[in-house]
């Protein structure tokens, strides 16, 4: 490996948002490039001219920067790119003639033929090879035509598609670098199209001209693309030219033991950044959809991936996606975080939930940071640190219930809000004393004090440490907090 130079692309057809497959599969070659200091590479396959959009393409970019998968080489944006081997987008190297070039050389070789085929004689040819029982392949009549049966075609107006004379004898087989060695017999692979007839190349064709001229060492891809390799390899060969390595990553299950999709919740990367996912917890994740240290690491620091991947971690059974786990990672790497940067994390949800940041008594970060330990996605935060921000809290009902419709309650508030009156530096140290002092002098038991007092103030029964979060409420709006507890008859 150290000898040749390692060049690896992701190769996504814009016709969606990145999923989690393509988004896994963008990160083993990154990885994998990282890992051996060879180049990253981004080419845009947008053959299939009627599903290929620029907002896909804008998409797919946008998730890949997010998740921190920086390319070397390729496509930047729609019209910019980098690296010596562009264009990077199929329909810009189309245009160019790039494609053309080589199915003429075939076709002048005798290695692709012209096939005038309608969609309905490709489709009843379809139909009586399945009532036959035969692999529903294409039966190569177009491949000795007459000339005056081509004349006949041409007359009729039937523009011809470009067809790979596919060898009828022997197997083609590779190493593959996760899966070992795979074999297949030539006479079950078929002649594919190579150009349509509207004049624009197929993945099959295209993938293989821009693997070749784009000089990459392996295809490292989801192994839904092995039985299109034996087809690729083909084509290498009749062109002449050399085989790249290839790696075929497992197939992702959802938790059902079905292949990852819709059903299972969200499938793009852009949905879980809006869920409030961190992008690291996402890239972390995906590395282990498929791959493994050997021992079994779950949670790597900055770098740690970059320097520990390999294919030989990669496992060929498929890989199962939890949701579950995703979101336990998401809280551990939440956790990590420091101060400024989840604050910085939180702004667009806070923003998103319509919360003031002015509103608060305390700089907002020290509230954010508050609850560090409970936040298992980002767009919790908001939910959890709402009252601080806000003029007027919203009680939940039962704890008003549980708590504060008790008896002595009304006591015990009226009395610690005289308690807080007083206390002329209103800090976590200083509240805490006081509080356990009147609940002492009084005879109440703490919690009979402090669970009021709590729900009192934020509306809940569950939240913060609770003088900590009395003192970032402030003591103005704690004091009138309880008052409107008391006086809202929330208390029998
Ligand atoms: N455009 C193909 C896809 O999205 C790329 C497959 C490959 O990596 O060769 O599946």
């Amino acid at each position: 490996m150290e000898n040749k130079k390692v060049r690896v692309r992701f190769a996504p057809s814009p016709t969606g948002h990145l999923h989690i497959g393509g988004a896994r599969t963008a990160l083993f070659n990154y990885l994998f490039a990282k890992k051996y200091k060879g180049t990253f590479i981004l080419r845009i396959e947008d053959t299939d001219e009627l599903r290929s959009t620029k907002e896909s393409m804008n998409s797919i970019f946008e998730s890949m920067r997010w998740l921190g998968l920086d390319w070397d080489e390729g496509a930047m944006d729609e019209f910019n790119e980098k690296g010596d081997y562009g264009p990077y987008i199929q329909s810009k190297r189309e245009a160019l003639g790039i494609y053309k070039k080589y199915s003429d050389e075939l076709i002048q070789k005798g290695l692709a033929y012209h096939c005038y085929c309608t969609p309905e004689e490709l489709e009843e040819m379809r139909k009586k090879a399945q009532l036959e029982k035969r692999p529903p392949r294409y039966d190569g009549r177009c491949r000795h035509l007459t000339k005056e049966q081509i004349e006949e075609y041409k007359r009729q107006g039937r523009k011809p598609a470009v067809r790979f004379k596919m060898p009828e004898e022997g197997h083609t087989s590779w190493n593959d670098l996760i899966h070992g060695e795979l074999k297949f017999e030539n006479k079950l692979l078929y002649d594919f199209i190579m150009v349509k007839a509207s004049g624009y190349p197929t993945y099959n064709f295209a993938c293989v001209i821009d693997d070749h001229l784009m000089e990459m060492s392996h295809i490292i891809r989801g192994d839904d693309h092995i039985s299109n390799t034996p087809l690729q390899i083909n084509l290498y060969k009749a062109l002449g030219w050399g085989i790249p390595e290839f790696a075929h990553l497992s197939m992702i299950l959802g938790p059902d033991g079905s292949r990852l999709s819709k059903r299972h919740g969200a499938t793009s990367v852009g949905e879980y950044r809006r869920l409030g996912y961190l992008s690291v917890t996402i890239k972390n994740y995906l590395a282990l959809l498929g791959w493994s240290t050997k021992d079994s690491q779950q949670i790597f620091e900055k770098g740690e991936l970059e320097e520990k991947f390999s294919l030989e971690g990669c496992q060929k059974n498929p890989a199962i996606f939890d949701p579950v786990k995703l979101t336990w990672m998401n809280g551990e790497y939440i956790r990590k975080l420091s101060k400024e940067e989840l604050y910085e994390l939180a702004l667009p949800y806070m923003k998103e939930a319509n919360i003031d940041l002015s509103k608060s008594k305390v700089d907002p970060k020290d509230i954010v940071f508050i609850e560090q330990e409970k936040y298992k996605l980002l767009s919790d935060i908001p939910k959890l640190v709402d009252f601080f921000f806000k003029d007027e809290i919203e009680y939940d009902k039962e704890s008003v219930e549980k708590v504060l419709k008790k008896d002595k309650v009304k006591d015990i508030l009226l009395g610690i809000k005289e308690v807080y009156s007083s206390i002329a530096d209103f800090t976590e140290k200083n509240i805490e004393e006081s509080t356990r002092r009147f609940a002492k002098e009084k005879g109440y038991k703490t919690s009979e004090v402090f669970h009021p007092v709590r729900v009192s103030v934020s509306g809940r029964a569950q939240g913060p440490t609770l003088f900590k979060m009395i003192e970032y409420i402030g003591k103005e709006t704690v004091i009138s907090r309880i008052d409107k507890a008391v006086s809202e008859a929330k208390i029998v």
